[in-house]
């Protein structure tokens, strides 16, 4: 299928209550909030700031993560996606934005910035979904389902 070359003004209708916050290369990048005031959402649209258009050439999806405001950092690889731009990129864009939201909370414990990661060692959990706190590792439990 082939790479639509969207506008600017057609991604940020894709994106409501997004903010420009800048250039990333030639792209446009921009931040949507969530639950949590320190963690926002940074989407890079893969729209070119010369011509105000997606590029299309290659294979670029548009990718969002977590970032974590106060520290200017995302929050790694456990929190990036990716949406292909082919038909249909709107709705999935906004399925995985709400799915990154719905891994950030304030930890119960300190009050921190809470987030749904992966077990990634060895073993018979590798691949459970935990919550767990960026700020001191508190333990927030398994993610069952
Ligand atoms: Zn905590």
């Amino acid at each position: 299928m082939a790479v639509e070359l969207f506008t600017r003004q057609e991604f940020e209708r894709a994106l409501p209550g997004a903010r420009l916050v800048g250039c990333h290369g030639h792209e446009y990048v921009y931040a949507v909030g969530t639950s949590h005031p320190r963690v926002s959402i940074r989407v890079h649209s893969s729209v070119n700031v010369r011509t105000g258009r997606a590029d299309g050439t290659g294979e670029n999806s548009i990718r969002m993560y977590l970032y974590l405001e106060d520290a200017g950092r995302s929050l790694g690889k456990d929190g990036t996606e990716y949406t292909t731009r082919v038909k249909g990129w709107q709705a999935r864009l906004g399925d995985k934005i709400a799915a990154l939201r719905a891994r950030v909370r304030k930890c119960p414990e300190c009050g921190g910035v809470g987030i749904v990661r992966a077990v990634r060692k060895e073993g018979p959990n590798r691949g459970r979904r935990f919550w767990s706190c960026v700020d001191r590792g508190c333990w927030g439990g398994w993610v069952e389902k």
